[in-house]
């Protein structure tokens, strides 16, 4: 098939026709965002419009506020294709961190019921371009819907920043929950924004994104007044020690092999004059590979409990949320190639180096294989190493999860195209490992 092919055509004509719904689905959802685990709205919106699509199943309240649609083809495939899903899929939740993105449709909401808050929240992840993206995808695809030969199955997870400590959610609790026990995908796909080029995707084979977890220690010493320390035992030496001390875990691993440790909050509970019972650090071990995450947990198990015991107190270590890297495979990526290169072009596909972020569409791929890229959003350009740099006279480069955080509108129906293209050719055949 080649790209003046009718079926491509009517595709492409599809993504056009809803790009400025789903420009106003975006911007909408911006200037609305939830927290993970509290994606009530979002997901209202979402099944309203599956519904409203006349797709064979809308489940709601999939892990939570998780969202599963189901469109089954009306030209179904004979013999190796019968079976044939693909599964789309986006995530929905915001983070707490203030909107500087500085457009009109900024968010201005505070959550004051969230832990920790109130926090400002904001899309500064673009989970928002990522939910209005595969709902544009499954417009046009239902829109196509007698002549797809399978099924597409769009699911929109909650949680993938990460659940309040205390609850389950995310990728793991939705295929737990057997979200996509029936049908089965073939095919997992989806995409993430990130300050690369306006319309270029990015794809690593290997190792994408990190393996991850969230790190709590609580460091226990005895409380006692501030003027006279020598009757307890301060907690915060050994917590200062311990901030330091994940700056020389890196070298407990190969050097070749990117690897980090941060603490990102300390939370105590004293005052000027009150030395606190306990101090607890929260924190994130990130690696390229799965195999050092151990020597990593242990190394810094290890630190906690001695600097502790060092100054007289208690460490209790815990690994939580843990996130398995995303691993595209070289097949996978070899057949998805020609297809991405038709959507953005032949020079507008690019091979990236790994990032140490952490994407839970992980579980989902090591379930049922598939592919997972990068879309710039941004005015940047490549430099000769790869990397994105900001393009002169440009709205700079803006990491994700940053608050001046931005993506380009205009580049959403690439978003879409990419789905849709990708889901036609997986169930045609066409693409497969
Ligand atoms: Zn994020
Ligand atoms: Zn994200």
């Amino acid at each position: 098939m080649t790209d003046t092919d009718p079926l491509y055509e009517a595709l492409d004509r599809g993504a056009a026709e809803v790009a400025g719904q789903v420009v106003a689905w975006r911007r909408h959802l911006h200037a609305h965002p939830e927290l993970s685990n509290r994606e009530e709205k979002t997901a209202a919106l979402v099944a309203d419009v599956l519904t409203g699509l006349g797709l064979d199943e809308v489940r709601t309240g999939v892990a939570g506020h998780g969202v599963v649609g189901v469109l089954r083809g009306g030209a179904p495939a004979e013999g190796r294709l019968r079976q044939r899903v693909v599964a789309l899929r986006a995530d929905m939740d915001a983070l707490p961190v203030p909107d500087r993105c500085g457009s009109p449709y900024a968010s201005q909401v505070v959550e004051a019921g969230y832990p920790g808050g109130p926090v400002p929240v904001s899309h500064a992840c673009g989970h928002d371009c990522h939910t209005a993206m595969l709902l544009g995808a499954a417009t046009v695809l239902a829109g196509v819907r007698d002549r797809l030969p399978g099924t597409a199955v769009f699911v929109f997870q909650p949680a993938e920043e990460g659940p309040p400590v205390d609850e389950p959610g995310g990728a793991r609790v939705m295929l737990e929950s057997g979200a996509l026990d029936e049908p089965r995908p073939t095919m997992v796909f989806g995409m993430h924004v990130a300050p690369y080029p306006k319309g270029v995707v990015a794809y690593r084979a290997g190792n994408q994104y990190a393996a991850s977890c969230l790190v709590k220690i609580v460091v226990t010493g005895r409380q006692v007044h501030g003027s006279s320390p020598w009757q307890g035992v301060d907690p915060m030496p050994a917590a200062g020690g311990i901030a330091v001390g994940v700056g020389q875990l890196y070298r407990q691993v190969p050097a070749h092999r990117p690897v980090t440790v941060s603490i990102g909050h300390i939370e105590d509970v004293g005052r000027f004059n009150i030395i606190g019972e306990t101090v607890t650090l929260w924190g994130t071990i990130r690696c390229e590979a799965q195999e050092d995450m151990e020597t990593l947990q242990n190394a810094l198990r290890r630190l906690a409990e001695h600097q502790a015991e060092s100054y007289g107190c208690t460490a209790v270590v815990s690994f939580l949320q843990p996130v398995p890297p995303v691993h595209n495979s070289p097949e996978w990526v070899a057949a998805a190639l020609p297809t991405l290169r038709r959507v953005a072009g032949e020079d507008r596909v690019v091979e990236t180096v790994p990032t140490l972020g952490y994407d839970d569409v992980s579980v989902f791929l090591a379930a049922f294989g598939g592919l997972y890229v990068v879309l710039g959003v941004q005015d940047t350009e490549l430099d000769a190493a790869g990397a994105p740099v900001p393009l002169p006279g440009g709205r700079g480069l803006a990491p994700n999860h940053n608050p001046q955080f931005y993506a380009d509108d205009d580049t959403l129906v690439t978003g879409v195209r990419l789905h849709v293209r990708v889901a036609w050719d997986h169930l045609d055949g066409r693409l497969e490992p």
